[in-house]
């Protein structure tokens, strides 16, 4: 469990400017996946040997109607209900404005860790800086965030008062599900049902500063967790729809998660929110189960599976891989075949391949489709071996990995899932150059 640090502050103090100073770019292991949004909100990173993850709360989504100051006070909201250490960062060269006050006198009255950090400050000996001292919010530290200046000072801060989380201690083979979705979907009357099957234990983590509950329950010998059953029963205080469904949490479950459980509604259908949490989940390499709820609601004919199964895959161009239920959490129609389907991307996330076995495979389907050759030059892949599970990494030793282009790499990552399966979950196929 990684603690979640938020940068808040008004539009245009260069918090994105410092959110990628501190994270960089990352370099992506699935490069090029079609349909995912990659998340620039969110990112992980360290320092000190500390891992944490770093949100820009400027990027999240707001009513338009909303005005600056209130899409600040929002941000601020988000940040004090979901991380554990907030950065404001303010303008510095723009000055002390009425603005900042508004936003200081709200994170004065949390608990929490309140860092504050003066950006566009480019001269150091310039003490303009000590003004913003009467926020009252200790010691401003002055930062350029473009010129990378003092930036390490800051991070010695963040990393000083974040909260150590402590590791989980369920059985080693728990599966640890994260049920995302947005309200009202049937996440809690869904996770209800798989609760009362048998006796429920719910765990207090203990040491967070958030109210984070896991429920464990057992079903045919086997441990399961549903992580943050607190984040799913929790009706936010804010009012906003788009603000309720709390995306920080759940990309937090997500990030805990060994299987996803993405619930989608079934008279509403698919979101934009649902897309991203999907593919955040797809980036983290989670094995991910689609669960159309509310299937009582539709009206049906012979062919209504079918469409809904296309306009999924179509919408989820990015996760053909996840197989799908049709569910019903009011009538509890195959609401325990999603167990069932949970178990199967679960086994199907750690199962390994034997290299010889690979290779033959690999061998066969360069037969049949020879792989891409450019300027004279053709594509050798000459080897490859698994290199993990918890998504199935394979690493591919080409003679000229420039050659691998986007559709062959598809088209391996197609024929290994013909062979060996891998349900559920996605595939990252690494590169390596090898004479
Ligand atoms: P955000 O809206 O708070 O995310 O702000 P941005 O990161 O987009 O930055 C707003 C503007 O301020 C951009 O034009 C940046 O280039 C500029 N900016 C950001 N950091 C610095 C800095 O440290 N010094 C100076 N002079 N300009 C900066
Ligand atoms: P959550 O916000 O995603 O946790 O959703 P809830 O579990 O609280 O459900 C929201 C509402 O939808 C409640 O009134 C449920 O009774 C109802 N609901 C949940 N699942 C179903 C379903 O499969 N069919 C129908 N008709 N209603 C459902």
């Amino acid at each position: 469990m990684k603690p979640i640090i938020a940068i808040v502050g008004r539009p245009n103090v260069g918090k994105s400017t410092l959110f990628n100073r501190i994270c960089g770019g990352r370099t992506a292991i699935v490069e090029d996946t079609p349909g995912v949004t990659r998340d620039r909100l969110y990112r992980d990173a360290s320092w000190q040997g500390k891992n944490f993850t770093l949100i820009d709360t400027g990027g999240l989504e707001f009513n338009e109607e909303d005005n600056l100051i209130n899409q600040v006070k929002k941000q601020v909201n988000v940040a004090l209900d979901e991380a554990d250490v907030i950065v404001l960062v303010v303008d510095g060269k723009a000055g002390l404005l009425p603005d900042d006050f508004v936003v200081a006198e709200r994170l004065r009255k949390t608990k929490k860790p309140v860092i504050l950090a003066v950006n566009k400050v480019e001269q150091f000996q310039d003490p303009a800086f000590m003004e913003f001292y009467q926020l009252g919010l200790d010691e401003p530290t002055p930062v350029s965030a473009m010129h990378g200046m003092n930036v390490g000072d800051l991070l010695d801060k963040m990393v000083e008062v974040m909260p150590q989380l402590p590791e989980d201690d369920y059985e080693p083979d728990a599966v640890k599900i994260a049920v995302v979705g947005r309200p009202n979907v049937g996440k809690s009357s869904m996770v209800n049902l798989f609760l009362g099957q048998e006796r429920v234990i719910v765990s207090d983590i203990p040491g967070t500063t958030r109210d984070a509950i896991d429920s464990v329950f057992q079903r045919n010998d086997r441990q399961y967790v549903v992580i943050d059953t607190a984040g799913l029963r929790r009706k936010s205080r804010i009012e906003d729809p788009t603000e309720r469904y709390s995306v920080i949490r759940s990309l937090r479950a997500v990030d805990r998660s060994d299987v996803v459980l993405m619930i989608l509604d079934a008279v509403e259908g698919v979101t934009e929110q649902d897309k991203r949490i999907a593919g955040y989940a797809h980036e983290a390499g989670k094995a991910i189960v689609l669960v159309v709820n509310k299937w009582d609601l539709v009206e049906k004919d012979s062919n209504t599976i079918n469409r809904f199964e296309r306009n999924i895959r179509e919408e989820f161009a990015f996760l053909q891989y996840a197989p799908t239920a049709f569910t019903s959490a009011l009538t509890r129609q195959r609401v325990f075949q999603v167990l069932d389907l949970v178990d199967f991307v679960a086994e199907q996330s750690t199962r390994r391949v034997s290299t010889s076995v690979l290779n033959d495979t690999l061998a066969e389907a360069t037969r049949l489709t020879p792989p891409p050759s450019d300027k004279g030059k053709r594509l050798k892949i000459l080897y490859a071996t698994q290199a993990g599970v918890k998504p199935p990494k394979f690493i591919l030793f080409v003679n000229e990995p420039k050659l691998l282009h986007f559709s062959y790499k598809r088209y391996i990552e197609n024929q290994l899932r013909q062979a060996f399966g891998f349900e559920g979950n996605p595939i990252w196929l690494l590169v390596r150059k090898r004479d």
